[in-house]
């Protein structure tokens, strides 16, 4: 019998929800309990795949080719699962499916409602993850706010689902912000109070409360929430601000929440081995060295658009006890004022990440450039390797004006172009190429000795790619192309020979980076920018 935990928000979003709800995963299974995660998104996007990064933070692109949001990247880390498209529910992609019913006539003669036909979806959505997935426990996490008008179906469904697979089958956590004041310095818990009185007004009570607070509650604050909660003390629990995010887990397991939410769910006593787990966080607080990298980039301003990357570099880190301080900066930047590309000097490496259209690519390949000439350690990915291939051609093969027709369509030499099955697509959702696709790397290659495999699987999100008429050209100038896809003809990786590090995928390694297993191409890229720092003749992996 699967049981199902329900995790909701209150006061603000971007407490940090997703944090508590991967957490909570990782206190039941570091006691053996298998889990997987739902996350509920009351946007009315179908998915996020057409979202700004600007706005949303960036997409995460599952194995299945699901463009989803950014949550199912934590709960991947976190728990080292690979979801699918269906551990993420939207408004847009439930009421899509209600309507198709409708036209098709599965209701007919019916009036089709919200209740209960589209919180009947719902439910059946999360119940067909858990089916599928074989686990103990499902997690369910409802993105945005209690209070939301959107979310309010959502609420509605898993308020059912209590009474459907009964009490000790399910869980309801409520985290909210408990904010402190600048002037008293108290603590505040008035707001979580009322997100828990719209809560109840909706009809559920919840079992746990996680109030997110800058500091640890005191006690005062711990027992109001509690008794205006209507829950023992035992049950409040706080999610303080610690240095690093992977420690959520264990100082909520030592409150007692893992302990607290096994009992309540009634499953029998289990041991927790947290062992592995406080390694890997010992290596990210405890570091010997530490790399500057300067993240040249379009959506600098919001450090959510490259969070997986972030914590890609971090995890490459950890496994050479190295601190990775990344300075964000806008492309733009370099276009506007040409020296101020001198800036990157003071770096041990420089990264170009994802991108789209026109905007700071000049900046970029500015940013490329300055890599490639001044021997610095540069990673590109997806954009970034396209951008690499422009830089090369323009500044080694000596093809002006070299270009991808995304940036320029009437570029002379477009070494980057449209995919052919991407031509006549004028639908913008789920239409790139997608999710995790053959890569065979090339022996005796960095690539090689990173992946230490002949075959690897790599996640994608893209519409353009290598142009192969200018292969030859780009080959013949030293650009050695050490991974492509299975018939050879799709450029997947670039290395630079006779560079300290000059590295680019057109995949994304960071999507199957784990705290304990570092992606192959970002850790080569720390031990390259630290092995440099450190005065080495070359990148010892
Ligand atoms: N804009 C490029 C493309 O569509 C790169 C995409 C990316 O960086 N994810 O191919």
């Amino acid at each position: 019998m699967v049981k199902y935990i329900f995790v909701t928000g209150g006061v603000l979003s971007s407490v940090g929800k997703g944090i508590v709800t991967s957490s909570i995963g990782k206190m039941l299974q570091v006691r053996c309990f298998k889990v997987t995660v739902v996350k509920i998104d009351p946007y009315v996007n179908v998915d996020a795949g057409t979202m700004n990064p600007y706005m949303h933070g960036e997409v995460y692109v599952t194995d299945d080719g699901g463009e989803t949001d950014l949550d199912l990247g934590w709960y991947e880390r976190f728990l080292d699962l690979n979801l699918k498209k269906e551990n993420n529910v939207t408004t847009g992609l439930v009421y899509k499916a209600v309507i198709e019913k409708e036209r098709r006539g599965d209701f007919l003669g019916r009036c089709v409602q919200i209740v209960p036909h589209v919180t009947n979806e719902i439910k059946n959505r999360i119940r067909t993850v858990a089916r599928l997935s074989d686990v103990d426990v499902v997690l369910t996490e409802v993105g945005g706010t209690v209070g939301d008008i959107e979310g309010l179906p959502f609420l509605e469904a898993i308020r059912q689902m209590r009474l459907e697979e009964g009490y000790e089958n399910t869980l309801y956590v409520h985290v909210a912000l408990v904010p402190i004041l600048d002037v008293t310095k108290e603590m505040k818990t008035k707001p979580l109070q009322h997100s828990v009185n719209e809560l109840r007004r909706i009809g559920i009570q919840p079992d746990i409360i996680v109030a997110r607070c800058t500091k640890m509650i005191d006690s005062e604050a711990l027992r109001k929430i509690a008794l205006f909660g209507t829950i023992p003390e035992t049950a409040v629990f706080c999610s303080y601000n610690v240095e690093s995010i992977y420690q959520v887990p264990l100082i909520l397991d030592e409150q007692g929440m893992g302990e607290f939410i096994c009992k309540r769910l009634g499953f029998s006593e289990r041991k927790s081995d947290f062992n592995g787990w406080k390694n890997f966080v010992d290596a990210i607080l405890n570091p010997e060295h530490e790399v500057k990298i300067a993240l040249v980039g379009k959506y600098a301003e919001l450090a959510d658009s490259y969070v997986s990357m972030n914590e890609a570099l971090r995890h490459g880190g950890a496994a050479c006890k190295t601190r990775i301080s990344i300075e964000y900066i806008e492309a733009e930047k370099f276009e506007k004022n040409p020296k101020n590309v001198e800036i990157l000097r003071d770096f041990d490496g420089i990264f170009v990440p994802y991108g789209f259209g026109p905007r700071g690519t000049e900046g970029k390949i500015m940013a490329i450039k300055f890599a490639r000439e001044n021997g610095i350690p540069f990673l590109g990915i997806c954009y970034g390797f396209q951008l690499a291939v422009i830089e090369f051609a323009r500044h080694v093969c000596d093809l002006k004006e070299a270009n991808s027709t995304e940036i320029n369509p009437n570029s002379p030499y477009p070494v980057i172009d449209l995919m052919p099955e991407q031509r006549g697509i004028e639908y913008k959702g789920a239409t790139m190429r997608l999710g995790a696709h053959k890569i065979i790397i090339k022996p005796n290659t960095i690539a090689h000795v990173l992946y230490k495999s002949r075959e690897i699987y790599e996640r994608h999100r893209h519409r353009f790619e290598v142009n192969l008429e200018f292969l030859q050209t780009l080959k013949k100038n030293g650009l050695v192309f050490s991974g492509k896809n299975a018939d050879g003809r799709r450029m997947e990786i670039l290395e630079l020979p006779d560079h300290f590090f000059f590295f680019a995928s057109q995949f994304h390694g960071e999507f199957k980076s784990r705290p304990r297993r570092p992606d192959p191409e970002y850790y080569g890229f720390v031990k390259a920018c630290l092995d440099k720092k450190l005065g080495k003749f070359k990148p010892e992996f």
